[in-house]
């Protein structure tokens, strides 16, 4: 049998019974690039590059594996190049790559050399490029197809009946015309030649500036929803309260109705947010958090609606705003309370005229994106007080969700404290009764971060033993924020520098992250370096 006379109806069968598609004797199942490359990202949140690649290999080498033995069992090929190309022609019509082999080198007594070939958008080439342009990145500078490679790997292995290991020379997410691929046995590869097979820097899914805005701001230190999400199934919920917030959440969250959460910090707002855009139709597009109260109002302005090249000093090129950048997906307002008023009036015609105008822009873009927005303050006061516009206060309030604090829901302080425990230290034996009741008395005003705050605190101290009370943490706490972590607000909260004194702190910051490279600090600020230079030239103002 000729690789050239397979069809896909061939190959692909069904099942008589059921209807399911079969490869061989195994059904199989259609799962789209969109969805893959939603898990991608999910799963590079939780999994350390090197895991992953590992999974990655070590998966792809089975589905390689499984792919030639069961086109062997289907038909019988003349050559170890039919078997090949066959395998080619199975990853092309399910949808993998286009693949090509261009070359096959075996000695007569049908030792394998060599062989290598192409691929042309491959799956994992087009998941790369889309999230790099969300991103606004540039190529790869290490090929990607790290799957196709443990694909190819194992595929290659079956019909050599030896272990082959194939790599990548060149990657169509580097910005090559094709990806390029050679396969030798595994022990030929020598030391050092090895083309890299690892994506290494480019496969953390590129979050946006604003997650790195947010990093340098120190926001990132809740711990990232996914992380909860998973390593503690489904949010711990054994409290009614909390309960009817889930329910409630899982009712809006299909819906493309606004949504506004309410409660005190440290309760969770974010991971409810997570959770709706995770239901929701829009879970295939991102989910763009951004914390209203972190940025100056200029910068905040420019963040979500975008900016025209030369709108300002230091807008160098036109920058596109969270609204454009999030398309069909989901935009998470966090602190909305904290936004100034004249960015209010902007925010509330894209909630009402469904578009936005970039910052030096003539010309209105239409937005699809949904809004949630949250917030620890009391905002139908504010707006009762002026002090945030009520015509947009009933915009964000179609569907209000209020979190219980944490003394709200005590039946689940203990399990919360467990999980957590599972979390950090698995197998732990757990607490003393007396660092549960001191757990039960707390009044919690930092909510469930603090929760989880005083279980790392407490392991560090107890070690593998149980942990006792002693072990927590002294309690000083001001009301609303935990200890040592100031929030913005907290910052700003009767101290009210001048957008001149707050710019040249929020330069020093970002300085300081980038260890004092200009070039890199002027990328974040989104300036020029001359700019800033020119700031920084300044004597400080008075703070
Ligand atoms: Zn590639």
């Amino acid at each position: 049998m000729f690789a050239e006379q397979f069809s896909p109806s061939e190959i692909i069968t069904r099942d008589p019974t059921h209807g399911f598609p079969l490869f061989g004797p195994s059904r199989i199942l259609g799962v789209s690039i969109a969805t893959l490359e939603c898990f991608y990202r999910d799963f590079a949140s939780i999994v350390d590059k090197k895991t992953r690649k590992r999974i990655g290999e070590e998966l792809g080498y089975e589905v390689g594996l499984g792919q030639a033995t069961t086109l062997a069992g289907l038909h019988p090929f003349p050559s170890f190049k039919e078997h090949l190309r066959a395998g080619s022609m199975l990853r092309g019509f399910t949808g993998y790559c286009h693949e090509h082999i261009t070359t096959l080198n075996i000695t007569p007594e049908g030792k394998l050399i060599r062989f290598t070939g192409t691929w042309t958008k491959s799956f994992e080439t087009v998941i790369y490029l889309k999230a790099a342009k969300r991103n606004h990145q540039g190529h790869a500078k290490k090929p990607v197809c790290v799957a196709l490679c443990a694909i190819l790997s194992g595929y290659a292995s079956a019909v050599f009946g030896e272990k082959i290991s194939v790599r990548e020379t060149d990657c169509q997410a580097m910005g090559a015309a094709n990806c390029h691929f050679e396969g030798r046995p595994a022990e030929d590869w020598k030391q050092g030649e090895t083309p890299p097979g690892s994506k290494e820097e480019n496969d953390r899914p590129l979050e946006s500036n604003i997650i790195k805005l947010r990093e340098i701001l120190g926001l990132e230190k809740e711990r990232p929803p996914f992380d909860s999400f998973f390593s503690v199934p489904t949010p711990v919920c054994q409290d009614p309260s909390f309960q009817s917030v889930l329910d409630r959440t899982d009712k809006v969250a299909p819906t493309d109705a606004t949504v506004l959460i309410l409660g005190k910090s440290g309760s969770g707002k974010e991971v409810v947010a997570r959770r709706i855009h995770a239901r929701s139709q829009r879970s295939r597009g991102p989910f763009l958090a951004i914390n209203c109260a972190a940025l100056p109002p200029d910068l905040l302005e420019s963040e979500l609606f975008g900016h025209m090249r030369g709108a300002f000093t230091g807008a160098e090129k036109n920058k596109k705003g969270l609204f454009v950048e999030a398309g069909e997906g989901t935009i998470f307002l966090d602190e909305i309370g904290d936004m100034p008023l004249s960015i209010q009036g902007k925010l509330l015609r894209a909630l009402q005229e469904r578009e936005v105008r970039p910052v030096g822009g003539l010309e209105d873009i239409p937005v699809k994106a949904r809004i949630v927005a949250a917030t620890n303050r009391d905002l139908a006061r504010m707006a009762r007080e002026g002090t945030f516009r009520q015509d947009l206060y009933y915009r964000l309030s179609v569907f209000p969700i209020t979190l219980p604090s944490l003394v709200q829901r005590k039946k689940d302080i203990l399990p919360l404290a467990h999980a957590t425990l599972q979390k950090h230290a698995p197998g732990h034996p757990g607490l003393t009764p007396a660092a549960e009741s001191a757990l039960l008395s707390h009044p919690w005003p930092g909510n469930v971060r603090e929760l989880e705050n005083w279980i790392e605190h407490g392991l560090i101290l107890a070690g593998k033993d149980l942990i006792d009370a002693t072990h927590f943490p002294e309690t000083h706490i001001e009301e609303g924020h935990e200890e040592g972590e100031p929030s913005p607000q907290a910052t700003l909260d009767g101290d009210l520098p001048s957008l001149e004194a707050l710019t040249h702190r929020y330069i020093k910051k970002v300085l300081d992250h980038t260890g004092g490279s200009k070039k890199e600090t002027a990328q974040i600020l989104g300036i020029g370096t001359a700019t800033l230079w020119r700031h920084l030239k300044k004597t400080p103002p008075e703070t």
